[in-house]
């Protein structure tokens, strides 16, 4: 099975040294404080890079990049192991199919990782859309709520948005920054919106934002490291943010029966039996009850009076 096989990190040497030593620092900082394991998972809609995203990450084609939604879809995790740490990534399958979010491609996910990480954790979601895109829509909000709703609230604790395709020039009079900001504020609006995420709780849920250019003609700096149009390698970034996640200090997304599974469909009305025998009691029992004490009461008189 692929997805156990796990491979020395080679490829990380095919990153600049600039890059190199940045990566190094940062698996030295997450390896300092006790992480030797962590595990990304990369969610989105088809089509937007998550699978380029992957090799960006990697440093190597480990996964199928298509320009047209793929024909096959399965996840696939990819491991690396560097002096005594291991990154697992796991690359999945868009989660729009016909216009709508699809269940089973969430079910398959999530069968997925109860077959490969059980009892393990997440530790970062990479919830992955384009920069050049100019609206979100209802869709978009359903993604969010159905990710929300497999792997519950708290997954956005230990999440991140990654915006790919960051080498573009706004269009109109809009300076970078400032396209940058609308589109990533409406995106992140609509994430709060669909995990249900209250005023009162934006900044718990403070969901950092990191731009990416997986493509071969991505601008570069002096180093020979790809940069955004802001001058910023974008690979050290990207890493850099990843690891801020996974310390932020909220606990990983454990995977275990009740996640596989979700809640347990005979359990799910459990809450309201007391509120229906409630009702049952005020409403049923007790009108029944004075009926029968006003019939016995009744047959009680003789029957001339
Ligand atoms: P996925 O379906 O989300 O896994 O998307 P893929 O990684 O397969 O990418 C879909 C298409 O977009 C492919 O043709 C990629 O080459 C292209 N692509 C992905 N990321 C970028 C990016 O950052 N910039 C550009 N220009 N193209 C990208
Ligand atoms: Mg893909």
């Amino acid at each position: 099975m692929s997805a156990q096989i796990i491979k020395e990190w080679s490829a990380i040497h095919q990153f600049p040294a600039a890059t190199q030593e940045k990566l190094v620092d940062l698996l030295a900082k997450l390896k300092n404080q006790d992480v030797n394991t962590l595990t990304i998972l990369v969610l989105g809609k088809c089509g937007v890079g998550k699978s380029s995203t992957v090799n960006s990450i990697i440093g190597e084609r480990v996964v199928t990049v298509s320009a047209f939604q793929s024909e096959t879809p399965r996840p696939v995790m990819v491991s690396r192991t560097r002096a005594g740490f291991t990154l697992n990534i796991i690359d999945t399958p868009g989660l729009v199919e016909g216009g709508y979010v699809s269940d089973q491609v969430l079910e398959i996910i999530k069968s997925f990782l109860g077959r490969f990480l059980m009892n393990k954790t997440i530790d970062v979601l990479l919830y992955v859309d384009r920069l050049d895109a100019y609206r979100v829509d209802n869709l978009d909000k359903q993604i969010v709520k159905a990710i929300t709703d497999s792997f519950g609230k708290e997954i956005w604790h230990k999440a991140m948005v990654v915006l790919t395709h960051a080498q573009l020039s706004p269009p109109d009079a809009l300076s970078y920054e400032e396209f940058f900001s609308r589109r990533s504020e409406s995106l992140l609006k609509c994430v709060r919106q669909g995990a249900r995420i209250s005023k009162k709780d934006v900044q718990k849920f403070a969901i950092p934002v990191a731009l990416v250019e997986n493509s071969g003609r991505c601008n570069k700096n002096e180093f020979d490291e790809k940069i955004i149009p802001s001058g910023t390698p974008w690979i050290p970034n990207l890493v850099q943010v990843i690891t801020d996640v996974a310390l932020n200090g909220e606990k990983g997304i454990l995977v275990d029966k009740k996640l596989i599974e979700g809640p347990n469909a005979n359990d799910r009305g459990k809450i309201y039996i007391p509120l229906i025998l409630a009702i049952q009691y005020f409403f049923v029992i007790k009108p029944i009850q004075k009926s029968i004490k006003d019939d016995v009461a009744r047959e009680a008189k003789p029957s001339w009076a």
